[in-house]
């Protein structure tokens, strides 16, 4: 499987960044993680919106969601010029329910809540999730091809389960939203460099990528944060492809 990031900041982007939104893409079927602003607009150097398969979202957050609000607009004149032929599936956690409920538009999505212990299936996608622990219901996912697994943190501060969860992965893509020495105590809600570094190490991961970076902290310090704890860390840079395989 292939993974496209096209936004790695929150919550909100850096001078021509976006926030969060992942492409992956296996055996020409094609699925968006989050949706971030600035994601709609990148996405298209790869397809057109209403080409993708499925849109997940981690949580409802308007950093993982705020293009959908436009994407909606792209999903209507694609139905208008017969190019969109029938709904779009958006898989989310159904809370808060009142954001939820603003998702759908006209009959452009076909919504589906998305529950921690629930195995989803998508083209060549086998995907499980676990609820982290964020200041919203927000679920990391597992996704697993029969070439190689990749684990998405979601948004999150430290849980034990985080690492089990994560356990051999290919890629783990997993937020750093601070810097150790700038969060003591460590900080609610998100993880530090460090911290993501530590349960990549305990989880015995492959690669890991360093996403969802606050703008105003030097990346290159996030970087040598998480190398002293995990060597084969990476900041996710936006635009690039990493291939995920065992
Ligand atoms: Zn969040």
């Amino acid at each position: 499987m292939k993974l496209t990031v096209l936004g790695r900041y929150g919550p909100y982007p850096a001078a021509g960044g976006a926030c969060s939104g992942y492409l992956l893409e296996a055996s020409g079927y094609r699925i968006l993680i989050d949706c971030g602003n600035g994601v709609l607009s990148r996405l298209q150097h790869y397809l057109q919106p209403w080409e993708l398969e499925a849109v997940l979202l981690s949580h409802l957050h308007f950093d993982h969601t705020a293009d959908l609000m436009v994407l909606r607009y792209a999903l209507d004149y694609a139905r208008s010029s017969a190019r969109l032929r029938q709904p779009l599936p958006l898989h989310a956690p159904p809370e808060p329910a009142a954001e939820f409920k603003r998702l759908p538009y006209k009959d452009l999505f076909e919504t589906v809540p998305l529950a921690a212990g629930e195995d989803l299936f998508l083209g060549p996608f086998a995907l499980s999730f676990v609820e982290t622990v964020h200041s919203l219901p927000c679920l990391a996912m597992r996704i697993e091809t029969e070439k190689g697994v990749l684990v998405y943190s979601g948004d999150t501060e430290h849980f034990d389960g985080l690492a089990g969860f994560a356990a051999g992965a290919d890629l783990f893509l997993c937020e750093a939203n601070f810097q150790e020495k700038e969060s003591v105590p460590a900080p609610a809600n998100h993880l530090s460099a460090a911290g993501a570094a530590r349960i990549a190490r305990r989880a015995g991961v492959k690669r890991l990528l360093l996403t969802h970076l606050h703008p105003g902290l030097p990346p290159a310090l996030s970087l040598e944060e998480a190398r002293v704890h995990f060597q084969a860390a990476e900041l996710a840079e936006e635009g690039e492809s990493y291939l995920v395989s065992r």
